[in-house]
């Protein structure tokens, strides 16, 4: 009844919010792998020293902010002399690279950099759980977490994942609970890579497929996942369950409580994912299986931001072969993924995922270099994305009319319905989105 528990980064941001972690793992005995994300705001600041052009002072000044985060839970512990020394040596080697990155801006030593953000979470939580009692031991993820060596964006490896959890990792579950990295793995090379921002749940649901747990937890700062992000709008309501496919669809089209890829894993072994509150974990939460009781025609309404909308064009479209074909060879070249998907006779018009200082937007700008080669591009930007997700919407009667008479009042500029019986996206302007979530929310929901 293996349970792998993943705690986010408002978690484990500082001690006390640490404390409240431990005693969740405590109460679970089943618990016995723990994936921590790095403390709140540290990525972020990581990110910052690995792509923005910083002078050495900037440079020391995010790595001073970064030390005061970590020592201040460093000095909370009863005993902080027992991880003093680690915890040094992973602020010098932080240091270092920091130096090093800003020199080179070799993509290895910015996923090198960026990982140093969950190695210290992980040393001070496993120090925090030991003083709870719990006989834990801080594991280094990166010897089993294997990856491609695509820095920024790598993809697991699940064979070599599941061989070495399997050789290294379980024989340690039967006498200490380990204390791992989520976000970070090791390439073939032994080169430390990163799976994309918030793949901390990922690296949850890959161990927990790999060690065949039942349970993956998902601790966060929300008692669930919502009808909608509970940000945009306060009548947001918790969900007590959602399926497997729902679930994937919400992580897919933007619900940030689950990174995009969680639910893969979960899906092929059939483990229940459960999503809580680590400050409330009294209040329950979500849990995400494979048969729910209910099966709405809606559950959930969910916002991607920063896609842009690309037209390519070619005089010569019109019965022109393999037009089609080569531009989504070009876009599957990069290894991107296309949402929506419009043609007309002369033009073809999709949406890309495009979020700043991403791996997807360098990609999204050679693609275009690419398309050009061949065809006119016209790139628009400022748009974002929402998604209805239910199910059997293609065939329930009245389900898109209710859901175009919520959102008449906005320019649709592109809709994607029918093809997916989870979901239907339409794109709009960025600033309308909020307004086209809290209409579409009081419509199906309030
Ligand atoms: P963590 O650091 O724990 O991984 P994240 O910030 O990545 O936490 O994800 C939690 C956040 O996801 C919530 O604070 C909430 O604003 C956002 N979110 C977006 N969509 C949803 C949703 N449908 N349900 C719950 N939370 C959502
Ligand atoms: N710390 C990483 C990030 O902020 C991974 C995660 O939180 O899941 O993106
Ligand atoms: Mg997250």
């Amino acid at each position: 009844m293996l349970n792998v528990a993943k705690f986010g980064g408002t978690s484990v941001a500082n001690f006390a919010a640490m404390q409240n972690c431990a005693k969740i793992v405590k109460n679970n005995l089943n618990t016995k792998v723990v994936v921590v994300s790095a403390s709140a705001g540290v990525t972020n600041l990581l990110v910052d020293i690995a792509h923005t052009p910083l002078t050495s002072e900037q440079i020391h000044s995010k790595v001073a902010e970064i030390a005061v985060i970590q020592q201040a839970i460093l000095h909370a512990l009863d005993k902080p002399q027992e991880v003093n020394d680690k915890l040094a040596e992973l602020m010098d080697s932080l240091t270092t690279l920091a130096t090093h990155e800003e020199l080179l801006h070799r993509p290895d030593l910015k996923d090198a950099l960026i990982s140093h953000g969950e190695r210290l979470s992980s040393l001070l939580f496993s120090a925090v759980l030991k003083e709870f009692g719990v006989n834990a031991s801080n594991y280094d993820v990166r010897k089993v977490l294997k990856t491609d060596s695509e820095f920024g964006q790598a993809a697991p490896q699940l064979n070599d994942i599941r061989q070495a959890a399997q050789r290294l990792m379980l024989p340690e579950l039967s006498h200490t609970v380990l204390v791992t990295q989520g976000f970070i793995g090791a390439d073939e090379a032994g080169n430390t890579t990163t799976l994309g921002r918030g793949g901390s749940d990922f690296t949850a649901a890959l161990l927990a497929e790999a060690l065949d747990a039942a349970t993956c937890e998902i601790w966060t700062d929300v008692i669930g996942v919502y009808t909608t992000d509970p940000r945009i709008t306060s009548a947001a309501q918790p969900l007590p369950e959602l399926s497997f496919e729902e679930a994937a669809e919400m992580a897919t089209f933007g619900a940030k409580v689950l990174h995009p890829a969680t639910m893969e894993p979960a899906l092929r072994q059939n483990i229940k994912v459960f999503v809580g509150s680590s400050r409330e974990p009294e209040k329950g939460g979500t849990w995400i299986v494979r048969d729910c009781q209910h099966e709405p025609a809606y559950r959930a309404i969910t916002r991607r931001k920063d896609q842009v909308m690309v037209t390519v064009k070619t005089p010569k479209m019109m019965f022109a072969q393999g037009f089609l074909q080569k531009v989504f060879t070009i876009i599957a070249k990069h290894k991107l993924s296309v949402d929506l998907v419009t043609t007309s006779e002369i033009a073809v018009s999709f949406t890309l995922d495009n979020p700043p200082n991403s791996v997807l937007q360098r990609l999204n700008r050679e693609t275009l270099d690419e398309l050009r080669e061949f065809c006119s591009v016209l790139v628009e930007e400022n748009f974002d994305l929402v998604t209805v997700v239910g199910n059997n919407m293609q065939s329930a009667a009245g389900v898109s009319s209710k859901i175009f008479s919520a959102v008449s009042d906005y320019n649709l500029r592109m809709i994607c319905y029918g093809a997916n019986p989870h979901n239907m996206s339409f794109l709009v302007r960025g600033s309308d989105s909020t307004d086209v979530v809290k209409v579409l929310h009081k419509a199906l929901f309030e």
